[in-house]
């Protein structure tokens, strides 16, 4: 079992990582800053959004542009707040002039992102419209067919509860689709109250530790505190 220690530190790993990354050599150029992703890197609810706006891309945050006063807003309206939750995107750097991301930027971009889930453990993985909805579930559906509807998804090594909503941009214009986000986010309380989904039986086979064998003393585990931390630069709460 890794501590929520460990995993914390090999996240930061990962970001170190990303905060360098030159796979897709036109967002390495035109990009300000790699958005990995802030929060609560032990958090039961995650979500995965498209890929950073001009806002993100300034401070290196996901969602801080008006999309993310409304997915904040919607968060408040469920008893939660940003401190609770881990956000991340589908692609960490920014697509000039906001296009979609391309299928070679997704996949070069999916290590980070399944590092993340891998590491951060969510229960619940709450995917913001079509690009983060189709890559998760390794299929082409899109989100008006699938919004709202949970299923239990394995995603890498472990299995969580996928919840599927449109994208808080789509909702800004639109009356119709916000009345169906909001209700739509009202489900997620629930999901986060049922139990962890059952986990795939692990690939590799784990040696028992004997009662001989010395055991690693391990630090105690700390108080949650937001990711990145705040003596990064990215210092969110
Ligand atoms: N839209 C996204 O999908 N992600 C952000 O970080 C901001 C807007």
């Amino acid at each position: 079992m890794t501590t929520a220690t460990a995993r914390r530190e090999a996240l930061k790993a990962v970001y170190e990582q990303a905060s360098g990354c030159v796979r897709c050599p036109q967002l390495a150029a035109t990009r300000q800053t790699v958005v990995f992703g802030a929060g609560n890197a032990d958090a039961d609810l995650m979500f995965v959004g498209e890929a950073p706006g001009a806002n993100e891309d300034k401070q290196g945050v996901p969602f801080v542009g008006q999309a993310g006063k409304l997915l904040e807003q919607l968060l408040s309206e469920i008893g939660l707040e940003r401190s609770d939750v881990f956000i991340a995107n589908t692609l960490k750097c920014r697509p000039p002039q906001n296009r979609d991301p391309l299928p070679g930027e997704i996949e070069n971009c999916r290590p980070y992102l399944f590092s993340q889930l891998e590491l951060i453990q969510p229960r619940v993985v709450c995917t913001l419209g079509n690009f983060a909805t189709k890559l998760l579930r390794a299929d082409t559906t899109g989100i008006t067919k699938l919004h709202g509807q949970a299923e239990v998804r394995t995603i890498g090594p472990r299995a969580v509860r996928l919840f599927p909503i449109y994208h808080p941009a789509a909702a800004l214009y639109t009356r119709s689709l916000l009345d169906t986000l909001r209700e739509d986010f009202s489900r997620l309380p629930g999901l986060l109250a049922l139990d962890p989904p059952p986990q795939p039986e692990p690939a590799e086979i784990v040696v028992p530790v004997t009662a001989e064998e010395p055991v690693a003393a391990q630090a105690p585990e700390t108080e949650e505190e937001p990711f990145p931390p705040p003596a990064s630069q990215l210092g969110l709460f």
